[in-house]
């Protein structure tokens, strides 16, 4: 940790680094929740849609990496033990018991729409207060608006398949 890169931060650093340790354990869940899903998933566009979701997983992975790193750097430990990322988490998991394309595209736009929520949040408590947090957690939000979209992309697709529209 830098001691005058901690400085510079304009606000309650234990708060901020309790929230960028919720958003890592929501991270990792979000990860295998994707993973585990391209493993099981069955339906129409099943080829598709498991490579979407791969793509997902790793980019979920990367957040977690980026946001570990930025814990590090604000002198925190990033959450040491799977156990606790059910009790950190904000969006929770969302267990992928129906491998129906249908139903794990919906859970996982849930995930997608909670993710949203909790970084236009840590945005807009870091914008101008810790300009270097702000920018990290502008970049994920831009990929999970991004991910929002890809999978309502696919439920779309799926509709139009089904002949409605
Ligand atoms: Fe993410
Ligand atoms: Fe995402
Ligand atoms: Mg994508």
């Amino acid at each position: 940790m830098g001691t005058k890169g901690i400085e510079i931060v304009g606000m309650d650093v234990n708060k901020l680094l309790e929230m960028l340790n919720k958003a890592l354990a929501d991270e990792w869940l979000a990860y295998y929740q994707y993973w585990v899903g391209a493993r099981v998933v069955k339906g129409p566009m099943r080829e598709l849609t498991a490579e979407e979701l791969e793509e997902h997983a790793e980019e979920e992975l990367e957040h977690a990496e980026k946001l570990a790193e930025r814990i590090i750097q604000l002198g925190g430990t990033p959450v040491l033990s799977p156990d606790e990322w059910s009790k950190l988490t904000n969006c929770g998991y969302e267990v992928p018991k129906d491998p129906h394309v249908e139903k794990i595209l919906d859970q996982n736009i849930k995930g997608e729409q909670c993710a949203i929520d909790v970084y236009n949040k840590l945005a807009e408590l870091t914008r101008g207060t810790d300009q270097i947090t702000f920018g990290m957690i502008m970049s994920i939000l831009k990929d999970e608006v991004k991910h929002e979209e890809d999978l309502q992309a696919i439920v779309e697709d799926l509709e139009i398949m089904k002949g409605g529209k």
